[in-house]
């Protein structure tokens, strides 16, 4: 067997770059994955799994599935985008960066609406940003500075399970040489989870108060007066947690779903990013959202390079325009506005409210994914395709907006194409159905 050294988890967005992979010598068959957490070394199990579809398929009118080629599937892909008005072309989370570009050209030939799983997640972020900007940091600077963390609004014990190892509770860094003693954590959750275990202090808000407890904090910074008690804290207890802040040499508030999707959504973290700013009149303080898919952050980036906005980008009028709300993926499904959908490295089956699923049931689709899922399940058309990061390479953004190339480590199954291979296909049949038309 050999050792792959260096290879990057593609599964949740801290990407960590360390994982060790013992493969067969002939390259084709993982052995072992090393240091990586339970989901990401599942994942790069899953690759080998035996039950994996391995060539595309067709739902026939009784329900089963037919076989067909790469071809087919592509011809079958750029006829529904093509017919469509108005063909929504969601996901793109689970793919590398060259991918999304590919995918990005199809949408403008086919004049397609662009979103990815920021719809569902982070998009308030997005929302608040641009606004009122962010001060940020990477994950490293994290890791040798921050004597300060907040979690407002995320578990990362479950959901980026590393994250608190290598950047954020325990490890060693240039200025915080003793680890989590070196550090202070404020965990903000209205349920007492396994990451509010870890912290020196658990707020434990309200639920849906997120936003009064901001502002209460604000101006517990300049000793304002509070009543007694916000968002379900004592006075108190804000008033210390605002001095701990301000006593920090470097402070970082990281924060996931809780906020982004809770009462108040964009507003609360217009409010997160104030509180940061203010921080910033006593020591240095920064903002991370908790980015879930590995590459979701590099299709905002992709998106906001080429269309100039991040995620819900509509080409349906032969430019860029976006209006969350409007032109976003669910109030698409819900207002019966879209006429095909193609879904690519997400789960819309799993994550989308049931109305917007039965939509996509009743649409000309297809889904681009090399697992069996939900959405596969309503889609008429399935393509599994290689599993980036592990069969073959690509850029990938790391939640702190670094990219960081992803590595192969085994090939996929014989004459199994890439997203980005698949997505040319796509791309050459579309050109050829515009040229005759
Ligand atoms: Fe992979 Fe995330 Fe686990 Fe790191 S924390 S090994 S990126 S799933």
């Amino acid at each position: 067997s050999k050792l792959v050294t260096d290879v990057i988890c593609p599964f949740c967005g801290t990407l960590c770059d360390d994982l060790e992979v013992e493969v067969s010598d002939d390259g084709k068959q993982i052995l072992e994955v090393r240091n990586a957490c339970a989901i990401g070394a599942t994942k790069f199990l899953h690759s080998q799994a035996s039950d994996r579809i391995i060539r595309p398929r067709m739902k026939q009118d009784d329900g089963t599935w037919k076989d067909i080629s790469y071809a087919e599937a592509a011809k079958y892909t750029a006829k529904i985008l093509c017919e469509a008005k108005k063909p929504l072309m969601y996901g793109w989370s689970s793919t590398s960066c060259e991918a999304q570009a590919t995918g990005h050209m199809i949408a403008e030939q086919v004049g397609g609406i662009v979103d990815n799983t920021a719809t569902v997640c982070h998009g308030p972020s997005l929302i608040a940003v641009h606004d009122v900007g962010i001060p940020s940091c990477t994950l490293g600077e994290v890791k040798n500075r921050a004597d300060r963390i907040v979690f407002w609004g995320c578990n990362p014990a479950h959901a980026h399970p590393r994250h608190m190892s290598r950047y954020s509770i325990f490890p060693r860094g240039y200025f915080t040489g003793k680890g989590s003693k070196s550090r202070k954590i404020i965990v903000v959750d209205p349920r007492p989870t396994d990451t509010a275990s870890l912290a020196d202090y658990h707020i434990q808000i309200e639920q849906g108060r997120d936003y009064e407890l901001l502002d209460a904090l604000r101006v517990a910074f300049k000793n304002g007066p509070l009543p007694d008690v916000v968002a379900g804290v004592p006075k108190d207890k804000i008033y210390e947690v605002a001095r701990l802040l301000k006593s920090g040499r470097f402070v970082t508030i990281f924060f996931g779903m809780g906020v982004t999707h809770s009462l108040g959504k964009n507003h609360n973290i217009d409010e997160a990013i104030a509180v940061t700013r203010d921080l910033n009149e006593y020591t240095k303080a920064s903002i991370i959202p908790m980015r879930g898919h590995y590459n979701v952050t590099g299709s905002g980036q992709v998106l906001g390079w080429q269309f100039g906005f991040p995620f819900c980008v509509d080409l349906s009028r032969g430019f860029a325009r976006y209006n969350p709300g409007e032109t976003s993926s669910n109030d698409l499904l819900l207002r019966n506005e879209v006429d095909a959908c193609f879904v690519l490295g997400s789960d819309p089956g799993s994550h989308f409210p049931n109305k917007s699923v039965q939509e996509i049931y009743k649409l000309p689709s297809v889904c681009i994914d090399p697992h069996i899922t939900p959405t596969a399940a309503v889609s008429k058309c399935h393509v599994p395709v290689a599993f980036v990061g592990v069969e073959v390479g690509g850029s990938c953004y790391r939640m702190d907006n670094v990219p960081i190339e992803s590595r192969k480590v085994v090939d996929p199954p014989a004459g199994m194409l890439t997203d980005d291979e698949f997505l040319k296909l796509v791309l050459a049949e579309v050109m050829t159905i515009k040229g005759a038309a």
